[in-house]
């Protein structure tokens, strides 16, 4: 959609299977199964929605996919399922990679940060030669300190040679007029959102926060994340102000509901939309 200056659209890196229990942390299969159909590892379908925000001079992008350097075991692993990745999607779209001047890291998961580099030979080079990519300080902490509980979730090839790119945030920081990066912690303790005001009207990308239109309640907390009670403190607060304030609402790894509006904050009831 294009507003106020801005063009807004999502781009896919295709789809990628996980666990559907550990998706849904304490919610009971009976309950997430009726929006999420696992298959017989009872593994789920996940989308990669990567969120475009162009204006005349920039180009930002939010999350970059999964990528193309897992090896043979990760990609079993994953089953990632893509006719086109997400460079060809941008292309299509009319964005070169080398007109990418942002790319916002919600956090360093190896499926938020795949397209970070590529191969170009047998060298890893960044894969937006003019972006800086912004990311909380912390993240990068918890990137380069891994422990066993987090070092899978981490594949390292996608931090090669991109140190001298990045903007490294303590907190809440708006990097152009509109977008305004939102430390919420939660996932890991770096994740940050994006949110954009145009005019009388705010977009919010979640990402790990609440990662798909069935997680929407505040209680549906992923077993991955790190610190539960903080992404149930933020989600609860910042959907309270979706609502009021009508935000729309992006959901990174829902592969059939990425965009929708909260219209009851009770029952927590969206309506899906198009942008
Ligand atoms: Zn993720």
């Amino acid at each position: 959609m294009k507003i106020n200056g801005f063009e807004l659209f999502l781009v896919s890196d295709g789809t990628f299977k996980l666990d559907g229990g550990a998706m849904f942390g304490i919610v009971p299969k009976t309950v997430w199964e009726k929006y999420f159909k696992s298959d017989e590892k009872n593994k789920i379908t996940l989308g990669t929605n990567v969120l475009v925000i162009k204006s005349e001079k920039k180009v930002a992008l939010v999350d970059i996919g999964i990528g193309n350097k897992f090896d043979k075991r990760l990609e079993e692993i994953y089953e990632i399922n893509r006719k086109k990745n997400l460079l060809q999607d941008l292309s299509e779209k009319g964005v070169d990679r080398s007109d990418v001047t942002h790319v916002f890291i919600t956090h360093g998961h190896l499926d938020h940060t795949g397209w970070a580099t590529m191969y170009n030979h047998d060298k890893i080079e960044p894969t937006f030669p003019n972006a800086r990519y912004y990311m909380q300080e912390d993240t990068w902490k918890e990137i380069r300190e891994p422990n066993q509980k987090t070092k899978p979730n981490y594949n390292y090839l996608n931090f090669e040679n991109i140190e001298e790119r990045l903007e490294l945030l303590n907190g809440d920081e708006e990097i152009f007029p509109g977008v305004e990066l939102v430390k919420s912690g939660g996932h890991t303790k770096g994740h940050q959102l994006v949110l954009l005001r145009v005019g009388n009207r705010t977009f919010v990308y979640f990402g790990d926060l609440i990662p798909t239109s069935a997680h929407i309640k505040p209680a549906y907390v992923m077993a991955y994340d790190l610190y539960p009670m903080d992404t149930f403190t933020r989600k609860k607060e910042l959907l309270e102000r979706a609502f009021e304030e009508k935000w729309t609402l992006f959901f990174e790894h829902d592969p059939s509901v990425p965009v929708a509006q909260l219209v009851d904050l009770e029952n927590y009831r969206l309506q899906s939309l198009t942008i």
